[in-house]
């Protein structure tokens, strides 16, 4: 499989240190704040690669820590008069909400920062002991970043021109601007652990290099996170853990891509800032896990509720087959099944094409191609009536629904049974809409029996109604189907 390794700058073949056994370590939450849409980006990325690597074979080993102590968790215990420990309860509760209704699985293990402070404080001791790091008198202690050379490697960062730019604030006593903090000495009020040091609280850089070495060993096979982190977060990272070892931290680094929002960058300040729980107030969950994995995870990935209207509709047409599908199983009766030469050479092409988009450096753009292409293949069957009839079209149809199945698992997309699934979303379009789901049901049910009485004038009216309200009604031999636009 290739990945893209942002420490090379290019795509190279993976393949885990230890034998069929991969470690990766992704940068989790800083829980102050409900999560935004880069965080639903960045958890189903990583989400889709463990699912991948294990539908491979591989066993893999996942980390995904919580930053629970961090200037902004105080800060925003102070603004909601809780403590810092309530308002990271808090918010990892609402990460869990969020996450559980994408279908991102847990991980294998999800460590808190304040849960291994001796392991950092043991680190930054290390640090201090090889002249990597220095103690200040106010009790700070701060990285040397000129004394690891290779600096700046992972970011392709010009470290003369970071330093150009960077300022020691007032009272830091840093040697140089760009070192950065290993351990803060605390403020009056603030939360703290006693350390050599006096009383303080750990570097956000730190907790990472010491929890991802403490659970899976250096080097870590794959060390993921959001572009948005590789400098300085992972550039710090790196040089703690490579200046501590001397070693290599990580082999593979794998940053997925930002989101825009309505092409511009999302901030409070522009009014566009969009939480998971936005868009689950209009959206099915899936519907957001589908759009974010339309779009290859290097890439730029610009959102918008009219482009989510479009992947609603996209899924959709999954579904609708799916259904169909099934359904035409059921009908049809068993015999000796011969798949047609034709369709199955194609499907085979298919499920070929699927995988090398996958082993691709994650292709879940092309690999979601695939799968239309593989759905437009069904409904031809379908539509075809001839066809429809047949053994083997029913042989293939079992063939599609079970690689959607298995493809699924690896997407973590397409898993719910299809009626429930059509049946929800016209529930959540109706809310959309902002109409009353009794009135519908109840105009709907008095259409048909206008036209059990055949009284096709009153049916037409009360088609009319529904339309006018976005409710599209079509008559068909099994009865009336509806949708909502
Ligand atoms: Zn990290």
């Amino acid at each position: 499989m290739l990945l893209y390794n942002t420490l090379l700058g290019k795509k190279e073949e993976f393949l885990p240190l230890r034998e069929d056994h991969v470690r990766l370590y992704v940068c989790g939450i800083t829980a102050y704040d409900y999560c935004h849409i880069g965080h639903a980006r960045s958890a189903v990325v990583f989400d889709v690669l463990v699912r991948y690597l294990r539908f491979r074979g591989w066993k893999v080993t996942f980390v995904r820590n919580f930053t629970d102590i961090d200037d902004k968790i105080i800060k925003r215990a102070a603004a909601e008069g809780l403590s810092a420990a309530e308002v990271a309860e808090k918010y990892i509760a609402a990460f869990y909400e969020d996450m559980d209704a994408l279908g991102i699985l847990r991980a294998d293990q999800e460590p808190r920062a304040t849960d291994h402070i001796p392991g950092m404080i043991r680190l930054t001791e290390k640090l201090i002991e090889k002249g990597y790091a220095y103690a200040t008198p106010r009790g700070d202690v701060y990285f040397r970043v000129r004394a690891f050379a290779e600096y700046g490697r992972l970011s392709g960062r010009n470290i003369e021109e970071l330093r150009s730019g960077a300022r020691v604030e007032p009272g830091e006593h840093k040697e140089d601007p760009l070192d950065f903090a290993l351990w803060k000495a605390a403020k009056p009020n603030e939360p703290f652990w006693p350390s050599p040091w006096g009383s303080g609280r750990p570097g956000w850089h730190l907790e990472c290099s010491v929890m991802s070495e403490d659970l899976l060993g250096l080097p870590l096979d794959i060390h993921g996170g959001g572009q948005d982190l590789a400098f300085p977060h992972h550039e710090n990272e790196m040089a703690q853990s490579m200046a501590a070892t001397d070693g290599e931290f990580a082999r593979f680094w794998v940053h997925n891509g930002f989101v825009q929002v309505n092409a511009e960058k999302m901030s409070k300040s522009l009014g566009n800032f969009v939480t998971i729980r936005d868009i689950l107030a209009n959206f099915l969950p899936e519907v957001l896990r589908f759009f974010l994995l339309t779009k290859h995870y290097r890439s730029p990935l610009d959102f918008s509720f009219d482009s989510m209207e479009e992947a609603e509709k996209a899924l959709q047409r999954i579904y609708q087959t799916t259904a169909l599908l099934r359904e035409h199983g059921a009908r049809t009766k068993w015999s000796d099944a011969v798949l047609l030469h034709e369709l199955e050479a194609e499907l085979k092409d298919l499920e070929r094409d699927w995988t090398k988009a996958m082993e691709d450096d994650l292709n879940t753009a092309g690999a979601l191609g695939h799968v239309f292409s593989m759905v437009r293949l069904a409904n031809r069957m379908l539509e075809d009536k001839g066809w429809r009839k047949s053994v083997a079209s029913k042989t293939l149809g079992v063939k599609i629904l079970e690689n959607l199945q298995c493809w699924g698992q690896a997407l973590g997309l397409f898993l719910d049974d299809p009626q429930a699934w059509l049946t929800k979303l016209k529930d959540i379009r109706i809310r959309r809409r902002g109409l009353d789901k009794g009135q519908v049901e109840g105009l709907l049910a008095a259409r048909e029996d206008a036209r059990r009485v055949k009284d096709f004038q009153r049916a037409d009216t009360l088609r009319q109604v529904l339309t006018d309200m976005g409710v599209e009604v079509r008559d068909t031999p099994a009865g009336q189907v509806w949708d909502v636009a």
